[in-house]
């Protein structure tokens, strides 16, 4: 039987069970996660998550308030735009800015940043990083769902300015949440979450590429609807195409659990479902 190596640190890979049934594999020295859609199947849900208006709103506000920075950045470069409204932010704060979505959900991209932004309708692998650069690089939920984490990381690292600043949320799988949920996890409904990420093999993976200042802290308020969306698809298991969030019951419960669900985080950040990675590149 041939053992897989952690796509991050090299480790050996084990089988993690999951609560319900289904296997992750994870790495022995940094607790990477891979995930594959025949030993963790996303039940349910079969294509990846669109997104909701009213959520969306929400979560590009509390999100813009975790990347900016005081002064704001003068230029930035996100890998992974979908509709271009993060961008936006940052344009009317008066940055220049950039970015590369190889467009898998077809979105309709803010005509603001259509028209002033330097797009690139491609993954960020194609991006030509001795023509484009930033002060801040950041992706918002991208890592779980690439081919090659590393490769976006160096790709992220190459188009910073000297000194500049990475940024990236991605699902947290050391959290409390995969193991108190298991196969009913919000985060395995989305086929196309191939990874989960721990505060060590996204550490590692920073380090990897040549990033310094390496920070990994758990944020509150994103993904606030995860505990939800869990507990629903753990009591309620049934096939749910849209999603389990493409319900309005559901969606409304999420909304009105917040305050709850921020208590509970207050308490216990394990719980919280994300961790978030900024690096600096050195001067
Ligand atoms: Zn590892």
């Amino acid at each position: 039987m041939s053992v897989a190596r952690c796509e991050i640190c090299g480790g050996m890979t084990t089988p993690v069970p999951l609560r319900g049934g289904g296997t992750l594999a994870g790495c022995s020295i940094c607790g990477h996660l891979v995930r594959d859609l025949v030993t963790a199947p996303a039940d349910h849900r079969d294509h990846a998550y669109g997104g909701e208006p009213t959520l969306d709103r929400w979560r590009l506000a509390l999100t813009y308030r975790l990347l900016r920075s005081d002064p704001p950045p003068r230029s930035v470069f996100e890998i992974g735009y979908g509709t271009g409204s993060m961008l936006r932010r940052f344009l009317d704060a008066g940055a220049t800015v950039a970015g590369a979505d190889p467009d898998q959900l077809e979105l309709a991209v803010d005509p603001e940043v259509r028209r002033r932004g330097d797009l690139h309708p491609a993954g960020v692998e194609q991006v030509d990083t001795g023509r484009v650069s930033a002060e801040l690089v950041y992706g918002i939920h991208v890592l779980e769902h690439v081919t090659d984490p590393l490769r976006t990381l160096q790709v992220a690292a190459d188009l910073l300015e000297p000194g500049g600043t990475a940024q990236f949320l991605t699902p947290a799988g050391d959290s409390d949440g995969l193991r108190l949920y298991g196969q009913a996890w919000w985060m395995l409904e989305d086929p196309t979450h191939v990874r989960f990420f721990t505060a060590e093999s996204l550490r590692r993976a920073a380090t990897s590429v040549g990033l310094v200042d390496v920070r990994v802290t758990r944020p509150a308020l994103d993904s606030l609807t995860t505990d939800v969306g869990s507990l629903t698809r753990m009591l309620r298991p049934r096939p749910r195409p849209h999603g389990v969030l493409g319900e309005r019951p559901v969606l409304l419960a999420g909304m009105t659990s917040a305050p709850i669900v921020l208590a509970a985080r207050a308490a216990r950040p394990a719980l919280r479902p994300t961790l978030h990675l900024t690096a600096r590149k050195p001067a």
